[in-house]
């Protein structure tokens, strides 16, 4: 258990002694108010001694003087109060001689304690949430008050067109869009790299929502014809490109640039042209586990083997 706080036992001793004071005040204001009230009710009644007037005269005047200067010394001790921290008034429900208000001053610590630690833990969750790039939230933690990003609900001709510029950036990939059932919403689109790999891409507006990785043989059809979005590859290789893919798909990422987060999606994909002559940037090999390096740096798209990651 840690050692007490000096200062805090000092202010709260204080602050017991000022309502002890306050206490007594309140009962000596209410003996003095009903003296005031006895002795202007008494009167002059059946006392003939008129020279005796000026001395109940004076006498009911210095009990209101002493009236008049217990309530400023209420008022003092209550500035104090206020004066003092809200310690001070929690510590105040200890001294209430009420049964049921026993437990009150323990609870109210424990709860206080409480909330403490959980606006502790809720600055650092924030603060690590902020810093998530694996959020898939449309709307930023650090700005909810920002409107939200519709890029989720972009219209179809923006796809085409975002689709139409990224089969310009390399000779050897070609992508083609298609809408399944006429989604105004979703979009699939197949990317050929060469003959090297052919992926399907699940667009929801311009946000990609699933990637697959194939070998440029294998089939992205089902048998009855529709794309097959679930069904892994066969061979190992592409299984661990399919989750490198979706891995690279979440860290690029940007509901607030969508066409750059697609843009470096499709450069990313495009890195794996030269997948099976690739040497990995740390052994210096080409295969590991019979596997070539799958794995590509994010930002340089440098090769490497799973286990050689850095
Ligand atoms: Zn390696």
């Amino acid at each position: 258990m840690s050692a007490p706080n000096p200062a805090s036992s000092t202010s709260t001793e204080e602050a017991k002694k000022n309502s002890t004071d306050l206490a007594a005040s309140l009962q000596e204001l209410r003996q003095l108010s009903n003296q005031v009230f006895l002795t202007g009710g008494r009167g002059l009644a059946g006392d003939q001694d008129t020279s005796k007037d000026h001395s109940w005269l004076q006498h009911l005047q210095e009990q209101f003087g002493s009236v008049n200067s217990t309530i400023k010394d209420i008022e003092e001790a209550t500035a104090q109060f206020q004066a003092q921290t809200n310690v001070l008034m929690i510590g105040n429900v200890d001294t209430d001689p009420q049964i049921e208000s026993f437990q009150l001053y323990s609870d109210l610590a424990k709860n206080h304690r409480w909330f403490e630690k959980v606006n502790e833990y809720a600055v650092g969750a924030s603060a690590f949430l902020g810093q998530n790039l694996l959020k898939r939230s449309y709307c930023n933690f650090k700005s909810r008050r920002k409107p939200l990003s519709t890029c989720h609900i972009a219209q179809p001709d923006h796809l085409t067109k975002m689709i139409s510029g990224i089969n310009k950036m390399f000779n050897d990939m070609k992508v083609t869009v298609s809408r399944p059932g006429g989604s105004m919403l979703n979009a699939v689109v197949e990317v050929h790299l060469d003959r090297i790999l052919k992926t399907v891409i699940i667009f929801k507006g311009l946000m990609i929502e699933w990637v697959v990785v194939k070998g440029w043989k294998e089939d992205l059809l089902k048998p009855d014809g529709q794309v097959d979005i679930w069904g892994e590859s066969r061979y190992q290789v592409f299984q661990r490109i399919t989750e490198n893919a979706n891995a690279a798909m979440i860290h690029f990422l940007s509901p607030a640039y969508p066409e750059l987060a697609v843009r470096s999606f499709m450069t990313y994909l495009h890195s794996f042209n030269s997948l099976f002559s690739d040497k990995c940037k740390q052994c210096n090999c080409h295969l590991q586990n019979n596997l070539p390096p799958t794995w590509r740096e994010f930002r340089t798209l440098e090769p490497y083997h799973e286990d050689c990651r850095v």
